[in-house]
């Protein structure tokens, strides 16, 4: 039977930055992957390692968030001294922009309501349309406004997980993939994880199976109502560089192409590609960049991001089956550098970060609370 210390069930974005984190620590790990028959939000998303607007009605993931882009340059460091891999981050702030007069205030209101909850301290400017344009000239006509924060950037989401895989492969990660897990159970102090007809012992056990852990999480007593929401990105041809910092829905990738998104859809695990919503982002890009009328697009795609019914993460150990986690969250770019250095310590060490107990599946357990998505 294959062993390790700590097995991780999920090579996403999730699952590779936590075993990275784990085997950083000293731990033998070992990673179980569904593989290319899964859906895999990883291989989909926008690449914003993003913190304005984050934590609203929930001020420690606003806190979290924050924390996670603040630590991303020693990942990004990290990454690039094991792998030679450059995740090309880059965080000179970014820009969410409003179409309306109404828009701007209700963004202004947000982010003033998370600077209340943090006493302050949450960096962000609300400019209108003029200064916009004075620092992102292509912008057009119809945008009347914008926010803008230091605190945002973007990396290339493919190198991150290509690096994250390689980093864990060097550091003696034992990577299993193209095998679901079914089931787990507890084996004396440890459990048992039964995937594709093989055995899998380990000490401890890391539920980071994306839209997965809503089945593996009751196995251990843990409650992760995650579900799909769809979200359709479109990709343009490489440009001359137009655009020098991320903006919520447009942003110019590190080789050249534009990348324009992203719708937020509930249909199940439909992760197709629709006309009528392809058609909206594209007009919806050529709004805020009237320059993107003339480029040709390249690519679109759908991928499932895994929500939970807030939208904030769920971090937590069972208390039934101590030793098995559930590490699942809406944005596994951005809190990258959150789960290798931070949640992997608290796995190996049990050192609890300050502020993981709001992140408790149990939250979903309360009748009286209703959820809405706050991300
Ligand atoms: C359109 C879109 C845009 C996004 N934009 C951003 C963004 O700009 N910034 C940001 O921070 N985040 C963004 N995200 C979210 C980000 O992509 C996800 O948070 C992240 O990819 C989730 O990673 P994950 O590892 O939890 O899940 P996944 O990538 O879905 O990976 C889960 C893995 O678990 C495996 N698995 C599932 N079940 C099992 C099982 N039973 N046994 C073994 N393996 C299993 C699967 O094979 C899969 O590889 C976006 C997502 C989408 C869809």
């Amino acid at each position: 039977m294959n062993s390790s210390e700590v097995l991780v069930i999920g090579g996403g974005l999730v699952g590779t930055a936590v075993a990275y984190g784990l085997a950083r620590e000293g731990l033998k790990v070992g990673v179980l992957d569904e593989g290319d028959d899964a859906f895999r939000a990883s291989r989909g998303n926008f690449g914003l390692v993003w913190v304005q607007g984050k934590g609203y009605g929930m001020s420690p993931y606003a806190t979290w968030t924050r924390g996670s882009a603040t630590r991303w340059p020693i990942l990004r460091e990290a990454l690039l001294n094991e792998t030679d891999i450059d995740v090309q981050l880059q965080q000179p702030g970014g820009f969410h922009f409003c179409f309306s007069d109404t828009e701007w205030q209700e963004r202004a209101a947000r982010l003033q309501a998370i600077r209340d909850d943090l006493d302050g301290d949450y960096p962000f400017e609300m400019i209108g349309h003029a200064e916009l344009k004075r620092r992102l000239p292509a912008v057009g006509p119809q945008v009347v406004g914008a926010s803008y924060s230091p605190m945002d950037g973007h990396v290339n989401p493919l190198k991150l997980l290509r690096a994250l895989h390689t980093a864990c492969s060097k550091r003696g990660v034992q990577m299993t993939s193209g095998v679901r897990a079914q089931r787990i159970e507890r084996d004396g102090s440890g459990f048992v994880v039964e995937a594709g007809g093989q055995r899998f012992h380990a000490g401890r056990v890391v539920l980071a199976a994306g839209l997965g852990n809503r089945a593996l999480a009751q196995q251990v007593g843990i409650h992760a109502p995650v579900a799909p929401n769809r979200g359709q990105v479109l990709i343009a041809e490489r440009v001359a560089h137009f655009l020098d910092f991320p903006t919520t829905y447009v942003r110019q990738t590190d080789e050249g192409t534009v990348q324009i998104g992203d719708s937020m859809e509930d249909v199940g695990f439909n992760d197709g590609v629709t006309t009528d919503v392809v058609s909206h982002i594209a007009w919806r890009g050529v709004r805020s960049f009237p320059a993107l009328g003339e480029v040709k697009l390249v690519r679109a795609w759908g991928a499932l991001r895994v929500l939970s019914p807030d939208g904030f993460p769920i971090y937590q150990q069972s208390s039934t089956c101590p030793g098995a986690y559930v590490v699942t969250c809406h944005s596994g770019v951005t809190l990258a550098a959150a789960h290798a250095l931070r949640v992997a310590p608290w796995i190996a060490k049990d050192l609890a970060p300050a502020g993981i107990e709001h992140f408790s599946g149990e939250r979903f357990l309360q009748t009286d609370k209703v959820f809405t998505h706050g991300h």
